[in-house]
């Protein structure tokens, strides 16, 4: 179950869950759309994977598997990309497409 979590690791930008602009890893790395496609170019940088938008986890309790009985996440991880240790990770992979990696 994913944690939605609550803010970009980048550049700290809150990402609630109702946000279009949420991204995610396979190990739910999250980071904003604009760090995505600008700055990590979907290179994970703890991971090397590909990114995906991340879901909404439904506010409606009908099925009873809601934000109620699920609450959104509250861990806050904030670890800014290293520059120098990103070039290595983004090199190797950013060649390769996200389904091949
Ligand atoms: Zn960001
Ligand atoms: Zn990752």
């Amino acid at each position: 179950m994913l944690e939605i979590r609550p803010n970009c690791e980048n550049c700290n930008t809150l990402l609630p869950n109702d946000s279009d602009n949420a991204m995610i890893c396979s190990f739910e790395c999250t980071f904003c759309n604009e760090c995505v496609s600008t700055i990590l170019q979907n290179v994970c940088p703890n991971c090397g994977g590909g990114f995906q938008k991340r879901p909404t986890r439904p506010v409606n309790c009908l099925t009873g598997n809601c934000v109620e009985k699920y609450p959104i996440g509250k861990r806050k991880v904030f670890k800014p990309v290293e520059s120098n240790k990103f070039k290595v990770i983004l090199k190797t992979f950013m060649n390769i497409e996200p389904r091949k990696r």
